[in-house]
């Protein structure tokens, strides 16, 4: 039996032999990853607004090889997509996968953070199903819930779309983002109150704790909200002084803030501020418009949930107020900004309506003013512009992720045909195969 006096020795006998050993266990080279060829009938160049056909398409692991491609090399794996139109994968910019699908929001207290992570699993893969292979998500009720599902989608624990979170609702207390509508002696937990802010400085401190704690981008209130107990949306949240900490403070990180506005002053007050994006614009005036046309702010307005918010089984009452007439405001304000030339981008509040329903969308950008390229675009090349991560995704070219869609018909034909992706690939890996 070694004492721990020879074992010690008997290690150290054995130190000038590490490098041998560390020779011997080194890996082989490594094999450079599989070649996979699409063949692409139609094939939508986001970029330029064309449409090329008969492309071929080659991935090499995760990655785009090339676009164009003469030939096929013959140890390449062949996608046959020869009879549909292949566009890269959507982006929807304003989703909640991580929360409970649930029209009251008070229901979240009747589950654990660790249930409502496990029941928000099947969010996330039926919407990268659906051919959304990003999503920039914008806040969640148990603080968190987002980063947790973001990371476990990239280690492959479960599926889903590419998530870029939010961590939390920067909000007042009792404001649009808060868990409201409890008796004021009702004590909530920590995660249900992370992101309420009452000053310049409090604003200041929750950014500094969600960029440590892995968020992507901040969200915050500036407005009341229509899906909130006690809310009134046409109501002035966050001051210009909060707002304007908001963009500094997250300027620091390196994040951008995406404001939530429906009335018309704390949609400019958001702009102002300089943020991002505004999400639902809902009563975005003429100067508001010129504004964001003038800053380049995004418009991210969820113009198709009406009839959700209108049909739901169990929206509360006080909601359905807050909606009256909100719903056309915001259809014919998103017809003004498209027809000014504002940045747009796609985004639905997926959740108020059903996850995997979001291309539903589409119909309704094009209903209310956009071309169906420019929709199409929305979802692609500007919605990756405003995430910050053009590099990566948002269209098909050599060095980009390889997220990949294809539909049977054509979209810009017929946009429905988006609402029934037939061929899903994100990251070189297909999820939906074509048959
Ligand atoms: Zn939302």
């Amino acid at each position: 039996m070694f004492t721990k006096f020879s074992l010690r020795t008997l290690c150290l006998s054995l130190l000038p032999l590490l490098p041998l050993l560390a020779a011997a266990e080194a890996p082989a080279p490594v094999a450079s990853p599989p070649l996979t060829a699409i063949r692409a009938g139609k094939f939508i160049d986001v970029e330029t607004g064309r449409v090329l056909a008969n492309q071929i398409i080659l991935i090499r692991g995760t990655k785009i090889e090339a676009v164009g491609a003469k030939s096929i090399p013959e140890d390449a794996k062949v996608i046959d997509l020869s009879r549909m139109t292949v566009l890269p994968g959507l982006v929807d910019c304003h989703t909640h996968l991580a929360d409970l699908a649930d029209a009251e929001p008070l229901n979240v207290l009747q589950r654990t953070a660790a249930e409502a992570a496990y029941l928000a699993i099947p969010n996330a893969s039926v919407t990268l199903l659906a051919g959304f292979t990003t999503v920039r998500d914008v806040g969640v009720y148990r603080a968190l819930n987002d980063v947790a599902m973001r990371d476990a989608i990239a280690r492959g624990i479960i599926i889903g779309p590419r998530m870029y979170v939010a961590g939390a609702y920067i909000t007042i207390s009792e404001g649009a983002g808060a868990m409201t509508g409890l008796s004021p002696d009702i004590q909530l937990p920590w995660d249900l109150r992370y992101g309420e802010a009452n000053s310049p400085w409090e604003v200041r401190q929750k950014i500094r704790e969600l960029a440590h704690r892995g968020a992507d981008h901040i969200k915050v209130l500036s407005t009341g909200a229509v899906l909130t107990h006690g809310s009134n949306p046409k109501s002035i949240e966050f001051t210009p002084e909060e707002l304007r900490a908001a963009v500094e403070e997250a300027a620091n990180f390196g994040l951008r803030v995406e404001a939530h506005a429906h009335a018309a002053e704390g949609i400019k007050n958001a702009i102002r501020a300089g943020v991002a994006s505004i999400e639902h614009a809902t009563l975005i005036d003429d100067e508001g418009i010129a504004l964001a046309k003038q800053r380049g702010t995004y418009l991210d307005m969820d113009i198709y949930d009406e009839e959700c918010i209108q049909s739901a089984p169990n929206t509360p009452a006080d909601f359905l107020r807050h909606d009256a007439e909100l719903g056309e405001a915001q259809r014919r304000n998103f017809t003004k900004a498209v027809r000014a030339g504002v940045k747009m981008t796609f985004g639905t509040d997926a959740g108020v309506c059903p996850h995997g329903i979001n291309a539903r969308q589409f119909a309704f950008m094009v209903k209310y003013g956009m071309t169906p390229m420019q929709a199409i675009q929305s979802a692609t090349v500007n919605a990756a512009d405003l995430i910050g991560h053009s590099e990566l995704f948002g269209s098909i070219a050599a060095g980009k992720s390889a997220d990949i869609i294809a539909v049977n018909g054509d979209p810009l034909a017929d946009i429905h045909e988006l609402e029934h992706v037939a061929f899903v690939m994100k990251e070189g890996r297909v999820y939906k195969p074509a048959d």
